[in-house]
Formats: C-alpha cells, sequence, structure tokens
C-alpha cells in the first residue's frame, strides 16, 4: 500500500497545534519541520491527527535514534492538546518565552521581567484564573505620547512554575476543573 499524500487541512491542524514550531518543549525550533506519526506509519498506515506531531528534522532524528522516547512524545502530544485547548495564543507564547529565555526571565520570586499594558489583563486572564500567574499593578508605567498608560507585571506563583516545569519536561499537565 503506497502511502497516501497529508491533506493540507490535517497539515495545518497539526501546525496550528503545535504553534508553527517544534512540539519539543526544550527545542521549540521553528526550521526544517516534519510531520512525525507518534504510532509508526508501517503499524497504523493511516494520518491521524491525534497521532501525528510537529518535530523539526533534528528531533525527528533524536525520535527515530530512540534517544527522544516515543511515550514523551506521547505526553509532549497531551501537554499540547490542554495548553491549546484553555489558553490564548499569548498566554502560550508567554510560556514558551520564559522556557527559551530560562532562568532570565523570571527571577527568584517568580516575576517575569516584563511589563504589559493594563489590557493586556484580559489575554492572560485563563492563567490567573487556573492560578498559575498573579499581576503586580503599577501606576503610570511608561509615557507614550502624551497617553500614560498603566501596566501590569505577571508573577507566577508556585503551582504556575510547576507548569513550566511539566511542559518543559514532558510531565503530565493537570487539566484544571472547568469552573
Ligand atoms: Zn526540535
Amino acid at each position: 500500500m503506497s502511502r497516501p499524500a497529508i491533506l493540507a487541512q490535517l497539515k495545518r491542524a497539526l501546525l496550528t497545534e503545535a504553534g508553527y514550531r517544534c512540539a519539543i518543549p526544550t527545542c521549540r525550533g521553528t526550521s526544517s519541520l516534519q510531520f512525525e506519526h507518534i504510532d509508526e506509519w508501517h503499524k497504523v498506515k493511516e494520518h491521524k491527527f491525534e497521532n501525528m506531531i510537529i518535530l523539526c528534522a533534528n528531533c525527528h532524528a533524536r525520535v527515530t535514534s530512540k534517544e527522544i522516547h516515543k511515550d514523551a512524545i506521547r505526553k509532549y502530544k497531551n501537554n499540547l492538546a490542554i495548553l491549546t485547548g484553555r489558553y490564548t495564543t499569548a498566554e502560550w507564547r508567554l510560556l514558551d518565552f520564559i522556557l527559551d529565555n530560562s532562568p532570565d526571565a523570571v527571577d527568584q520570586n517568580g516575576k517575569v521581567r516584563l511589563r504589559f499594558p493594563q489590557s493586556d489583563q484580559v489575554t492572560y486572564y485563563g492563567l490567573v484564573k487556573d492560578g498559575y500567574i498573579v499581576f503586580e499593578h503599577y501606576k503610570a508605567g511608561i509615557a507614550i505620547g502624551e497617553t500614560v498608560s498603566n501596566q501590569i507585571g505577571i508573577v507566577f506563583t508556585q503551582k504556575g512554575v510547576e507548569l513550566l516545569q511539566s511542559y518543559k519536561n514532558g510531565q503530565t499537565i493537570q487539566k484544571v476543573d472547568m469552573g
């Protein structure tokens, strides 16, 4: 049986799920992205969203050589589903940003060295609601022209730091009760 092409719609869904980056949290590379079957093609003989993931060529090779185990890939896939299903793209990018810049981006008190306009509270509200971050408020932060914009800072709670570690290590991210 010849291997059919992966449909464009499925490719897009997989790329979107992974944020157009390698799905391995310690890598998150953006070049030479490939479509990997978690259970191998010769066993499943179908292209199915649940069984596929985006990997960069480098990580793909590490999976093929079994340096990265398939069980780990399965966990990364599960975590992606939780993160993309529950949080905004901005929230998820914040987690990636911190992992990309770790440990410099977060100080010992869990504070992220970034300030956002106060209106961004809405964007990050999912992480607040689930107890992963809290806001710090700054009065009259930067002056943009004539307008002075109040700003918020972001502080990761203990639970938030644990979320980052779980995401990075591919440990199962706890599902928060929908409330
Ligand atoms: Zn990679």
